[in-house]
C-alpha cells in the first residue's frame, strides 16, 4: 500500500462560483499558515477567501497549513490577510508548476512502500540490470544487490533503445523474472513503461513505474500515469531544462497521482567525453523548487563504470533521496549498458562508501556492514 507519510490531505473549498474540482494548478498565491495554527484561526481566513469569491485547494501538511488561492485574487487585500491570526505569510507563486512546487506543500514528500520510504531520512538505493535478460542473470544480480542493501530492484523489460535493432527487452516474460527475484529478496521492484498500452501491465508487476528520459515529454502517457495506482519515478529528459521536468511532474500530479519521484540521470551538453552530462546541481536546486523526492543515476549520466562510484557519492553528497544504479553480474556479457554497469564488488564497495557519507550530512543508510555477512568480493 502506498501512503505519503507527511500524512498531507488536500480538499477543495468553493466559494461563490463553486467548482469542487477547481484544478488547483491555477493557483497563483497562496497562504502559509503558523505552524501548528488552530482550525479556528485556518477556518477565518478561510471563510474570508471564500466570501470574496476565490476558491481554495487546501493542503494539510503534518505541521503547516497551506491554502492555494484559485481564481480572481486582484480585489484580496493582502496586507489584511497577512494581520490575520495564524497567517504566517501571502506567497505569489510565480513559477508555472504548482503542485511540484515547494510552496505550495512545504514538506518534502515521502513515498512508502511498506517499510521502504523514499523522500525520509534513509537513502534509499535502487539497483540490478539494465535489462532482465534471464533467469540466472535476474537471480543472480538480485541477490548481489540484496546482500550490498539495495531496497528496490530495477530491470527493465520494455527497452528504449537507439537501435531498431538493438535488444528491445523480454517483455512479460522479463517482468515475471523481476517480480520473482524481487519477491525472493524482500526487495521492491521499479521497471521502464514506455507506452500507454504497458500501463496495467506494469502496475501488475512493478511497484515503480519509471518513466525514460525519451518519454519524460511523452504527455499522454504523463497524464494517463496521473490516474495509476503506483509511484511514478520521472526521469529528466536529455535535453530538458529543470522547468520542463517539473512541468512533466506536474501532469501527473495534476491527475491525480501524487506519489512521483525524480530522476536526474544526465543531459546531453557540449562536453563528448562522457555519455551525458550528470547534472549534480539540479538536485539541491530541486530541492528548493520543489517537495518531491529526488534521485541520481549516475550510471546514464556517466555510461562509464569508473565514472559511476565518484558520481553516485557526489550525489549523495549534494542531497539526493537516493540511487538508481546499474548492476550486472557479468556485465561484459550484457545485453544493453555493460560499459556502465557495475560488477557486484564495485557496488558492494559503493554501499560502503555511501554508509560513511549519508550520515555526515544527516542522513542515513540502513545496510549492514558487509563483512559481517560474510559476502565475498
Ligand atoms: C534505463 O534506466 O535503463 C534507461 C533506459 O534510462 P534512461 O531513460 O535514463 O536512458
Ligand atoms: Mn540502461
Amino acid at each position: 500500500m502506498i501512503v505519503d507519510t507527511t500524512q498531507s490531505q488536500t480538499r477543495h473549498i468553493s466559494g461563490a462560483a463553486a467548482d469542487p474540482d477547481a484544478p488547483a494548478w491555477r493557483t497563483t498565491v497562496i497562504v502559509v499558515m503558523e505552524e501548528g495554527a488552530p482550525e479556528s484561526h485556518i477556518e477565518h481566513v478561510t471563510e474570508y477567501l471564500v466570501r470574496n469569491g476565490v476558491k481554495i485547494h487546501r493542503v494539510d501538511g503534518t505541521t503547516r497549513t497551506v491554502l492555494g488561492l484559485i481564481g480572481d485574487v486582484t480585489s484580496l487585500d493582502r496586507s489584511l490577510i497577512e494581520s490575520f491570526d495564524g497567517v504566517y505569510e501571502v506567497v505569489k507563486v510565480s513559477e508555472p508548476f504548482k503542485l511540484a512546487n515547494r510552496k505550495f506543500k512545504p514538506e518534502g514528500t515521502v513515498i512508502q512502500l511498506d517499510e521502504v520510504r523514499i523522500g525520509g531520512d534513509e537513502v534509499i538505493v535502487m539497483a540490478g540490470p539494465c535489462s532482465a535478460e534471464n533467469e540466472e542473470q535476474v537471480f543472480s544480480t538480485a541477490a548481489a544487490v540484496k546482500r550490498a542493501g539495495a531496497k528496490i530492484l530495477r530491470g527493465g523489460a520494455f527497452k528504449p533503445r537507439s537501435s531498431p535493432y538493438s535488444f528491445q527487452g523480454l517483455g512479460e516474460a522479463g517482468l515475471r523474472l523481476l517480480r520473482t527475484a524481487a519477491n525472493e529478496h524482500n526487495l521492491k521492484l521499479i521497471s521502464e513503461v514506455m507506452d500507454v498500452s504497458q500501463i496495467d501491465l506494469l502496475e501488475k508487476y512493478a511497484d515503480i513505474l519509471q518513466v525514460g528520459a525519451r518519454n519524460m515529454q511523452n504527455y499522454t502517457l504523463l497524464r494517463e500515469l496521473g490516474h495509476a495506482s503506483k509511484p511514478v519515478l520521472l526521469k529528466r529528459g536529455i535535453s530538458a531544462t529543470i522547468e520542463e521536468w517539473l512541468l512533466s511532474a506536474e501532469y501527473i500530479l495534476a491527475g491525480g497521482n501524487r506519489d512521483v519521484i525524480l530522476c536526474e540521470r544526465g543531459i546531453r551538453t557540449f562536453e563528448s567525453y562522457l555519455r551525458n552530462t550528470l547534472d549534480i546541481s539540479a538536485i539541491p536546486v530541486v530541492k528548493k523548487l520543489s517537495h518531491l523526492p529526488i534521485v541520481a543515476d549516475p550510471s546514464h549520466g556517466t555510461g562509464r563504470r569508473d565514472k559511476v562510484v565518484p558520481m553516485a557519492r557526489a550525489a549523495i553528497a549534494a542531497g539526493a533521496d537516493g540511487l538508481l544504479i546499474e548492476v550486472h553480474c557479468d556485465p561484459d556479457r550484457a545485453l544493453s549498458d555493460g560499459a556502465q554497469s557495475l560488477y557486484p564488488a564495485q557496488f558492494d564497495e559503493l554501499m560502503a562508501e555511501i554508509r560513511n557519507i549519508a550520515p555526515a550530512i544527516g542522513r542515513s543508510i540502513c545496510v549492514e556492514p558487509v563483512a559481517r555477512r560474510g559476502w565475498a568480493r
